[in-house]
This record gives structure tokens, C-alpha cells and sequence, in this order.
């Protein structure tokens, strides 16, 4: 075997291990679906550090691109949109922790509320702090995640309308969540219209008339524009991810690509095992490359012999043996790439590189799923 000690070429930088967020993509599909929303407010779902691409570059691409308001699940991701000096309304939909009420208030964070109990805590918290508090009251109309239950909404309704008339909250909008939108024609999606609009007359009825009505997500703004109301809810579509694949890309473009580098490189003859468990042997003589990314950065271990092919100078290449913790193995054949050469792990496919969806396909996983577990410590590039 020729031993091939080399250095890094000169040409090229390398980077690292980094996400590369397109805040352009993300700020030209928020224009779009603000398009498709044809004046129906955007409010761009920016939970979970947004989908993995970060939380504040990927809220203020939103907002330019044409979202007016933002969605998080976590009080403490509103608080860090304020604290960045975004402006914008923002609505928490899980407010959980005792001190979230307070300091919701103070920030002007919207929040969800979904039973009496709650409401009375947000209630005491607006009388503490001489404010009232703004709500958006939650229903269930068949997920049963969050929100009151048929039964339980009048009682719901009527704290509210209490609270409310005692000038502690303002009721802002009542809202639900889909459970099978992205699944076209089925019919879960007529009885939750239903269920929604009931709940909303029953509020109406009982003097509630909040401003805004929102039901829809991205698979229901872009293919039921029965759901639109006051208000659409989009996070997956805003990312450049169809939330229908089968009704193609809705001309939406993904903002994220994951991207490594080259460190290691050798040749190894046929025969030889690699990684943990040598459950990978080569079959000829053969180079493989080691780049330093594993499944504590995001890359699952079930790209482990899963047939799953990274990019590397322009070809794709498999994942040789098991991903580790911080590190990969390449076999790239008869190719020779320098140490420092990129690796592109998924993007937009552009390049011929994998997109997250052909990996969430690959893993049996979702792409969201991919995208928001990579980890908050990862290096984020932003290119606008
Ligand atoms: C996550 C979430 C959304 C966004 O859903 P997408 O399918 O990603 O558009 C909207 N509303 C609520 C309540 C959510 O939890």
C-alpha cells in the first residue's frame, strides 16, 4: 500500500463542522407563503432554536421576508427574541413554569392558556404587575396535545370572559393544531374544522371575540385555504421543507445545509474492518476519510449502514462502519481528497449533495427532526 501523508492543501478554508443557513432562502419562502396566505397574517413558528437554523438571524429573515408575528413553545425563547430587541408580537403557546406568567407580561410575550387554573395564575400575575396579561385561549379539536377538551371549554370560555371583563387579560385569539394536515383528504382534518368553529361560536356567544382565529400549519396554509382565519402558523415550509412532498415543493427553497471537513485520510487495503465493531470491511483496497462529526453533533447513528452518502469533492460517498460520537469514516474509493476539503453531509441538493429529506427518508426520521437536533453549539454560518 502507498502511505499517503499529506498536508492540507492551501487552497480553500477550512471551516469545521458548521450549518450553513441560506437567511435569504428563509426570508424569500416567508414571502411566498405570505403570498399564498393572499393577506391573511404569517406567523412565523420559530420554536426549538427555529427549526435548528437559530433563533434570532432566522426570526428577523421572517419578519423581512413578510411574517408579522412569531411562535415559540418556551416562554424562554420569546424572552430571547425580546432580549435581542425584536419587536414584533410574539405568542408562547406553553407557558409552563410558575415565573413564566410575570415575566411574559413584563416582555409582552402573548401566551396560551388551555385551562381555568392557568388563566387564574396569568390573571393574579397581570393584577401584580398593573398590566394585563394577553391571551389566546387553546382548544382541542382532536389532537389532544395541547388545549381544553370539548367539555372543558366552556368553562375555559367563561374564566376568561370574567378575566377579561375584570381588565386583567385581553383575550387575543383562540387557536388549535392539526393533527393530520400534511395527510390530504383525510378526515380528521373536516371534523377539526368543525370542532374549531363550534369552539369559536360557543366563545363568541359567551362575549369572547378575540381578533384572531388560527388553526392552520404550513401543510394546511399552502393546501387548505379554508383553515386561514385571522392567522396562519408556518415553521416547517418556512425552513424550505414541503410539508406535502407528494404535492412537490411548493417552489419553497431550504435555508439549511450541514457541512464538515475532510481530517483525516489513508489508504487501507481490502480486507480491513472499520469503525466499532469492524462491522464494515472493505472490499478492495480503498481510502477512506475521517471527518469530525458524529451523532453528538447531530448526525444520527442511524446513518450507520443505512446506505446513507455524504459529498466530498463534488461526489458522493458512503458512510463507512458506525457513526461515532465525533467522528465519521468515509470510504471515498479511489478518490483522494486533501485533508481540509469540505464535506457536505445535506443541502439543498444543488451540488448533487443529499437534502435533509432524502436523509430523513434514508433514517426513517423526520427532517425536522434532523435540522432541530443539531445541537445549539454548533457553528452557524449565516449567508444572506
Ligand atoms: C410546530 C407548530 C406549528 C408549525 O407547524 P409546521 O407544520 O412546522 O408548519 C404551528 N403551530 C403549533 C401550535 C406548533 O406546535
Amino acid at each position: 500500500m502507498d502511505s499517503l501523508i499529506q498536508r492540507p492543501g492551501t487552497s480553500g478554508i477550512a471551516q469545521g463542522t458548521h450549518a450553513r443557513i441560506d437567511l435569504a432562502a428563509i426570508s424569500a419562502n416567508a414571502s411566498m407563503l405570505a403570498s399564498a396566505a393572499r393577506g391573511t397574517p404569517v406567523m412565523a413558528v420559530v420554536k426549538s432554536n427555529a427549526y435548528g437554523h437559530g433563533l434570532i438571524p432566522t426570526a428577523r429573515a421572517a419578519l423581512e421576508g413578510g411574517a408579522s408575528r412569531l411562535g415559540v413553545a418556551q416562554l424562554e425563547d420569546a424572552l430571547a427574541l425580546r432580549s435581542a430587541g425584536i419587536t414584533a408580537p410574539i405568542l408562547a403557546w406553553l407557558p409552563w413554569r410558575p415565573t413564566d406568567y410575570d415575566a411574559a407580561i413584563l416582555a409582552d410575550v402573548e401566551l396560551g392558556v388551555e385551562a381555568p387554573w392557568r388563566l387564574a395564575m396569568i390573571a393574579e400575575a397581570a393584577e401584580r404587575n398593573g398590566c394585563p396579561a394577553r391571551v389566546h385561549l387553546e382548544v382541542d379539536t382532536g389532537m389532544s396535545r395541547g388545549g381544553a377538551t370539548r367539555d372543558d371549554w366552556p368553562l375555559l370560555v367563561e374564566a376568561a370572559h370574567r378575566a377579561q371583563d375584570a381588565g386583567r387579560i385581553v383575550v387575543t385569539g383562540v387557536f388549535s393544531h392539526f393533527a393530520c394536515s400534511d395527510i390530504p383528504g383525510h378526515e380528521s382534518i373536516t371534523a377539526q374544522l368543525s370542532a374549531f368553529d363550534e369552539a369559536v361560536a360557543y366563545a363568541a356567544a359567551a362575549g369572547v371575540e378575540p381578533e384572531l382565529r388560527h388553526l392552520a400549519n404550513s401543510a394546511a396554509l399552502l393546501t387548505l385555504p379554508e383553515t386561514h382565519y385571522d392567522l396562519v402558523r408556518t415553521g416547517l415550509a418556512l425552513y424550505g421543507l414541503s410539508p406535502v412532498e407528494a404535492l412537490g415543493d411548493f417552489g419553497l427553497r431550504p435555508a439549511m445545509s450541514l457541512r464538515s471537513t475532510v481530517v483525516v485520510v489513508k489508504r487501507i487495503p481490502a480486507g480491513t474492518g472499520v469503525m466499532y465493531g469492524l462491522t464494515y470491511r472493505t472490499a478492495v483496497d480503498t481510502t477512506v476519510a475521517v471527518i469530525p462529526v458524529g451523532y453528538a453533533d447531530g448526525l444520527p447513528r442511524a446513518a450507520s449502514e443505512a446506505g446513507v452518502e455524504l459529498l466530498v469533492g463534488g461526489r458522493r460517498h458512503p458512510i463507512a462502519g458506525v457513526v461515532g460520537m465525533e467522528q465519521t469514516v468515509l470510504d471515498v474509493g479511489q478518490d483522494l481528497p486533501s485533508p481540509g476539503q469540505e464535506v457536505v453531509l445535506f443541502g439543498p441538493g444543488d451540488d448533487g449533495e443529499p437534502t435533509v429529506v432524502e436523509l430523513a427518508r434514508q433514517l426513517r426520521m423526520l427532517p425536522a427532526e434532523i435540522m432541530a437536533r443539531i445541537p445549539a453549539s454548533m457553528p452557524r454560518l449565516y449567508e444572506s
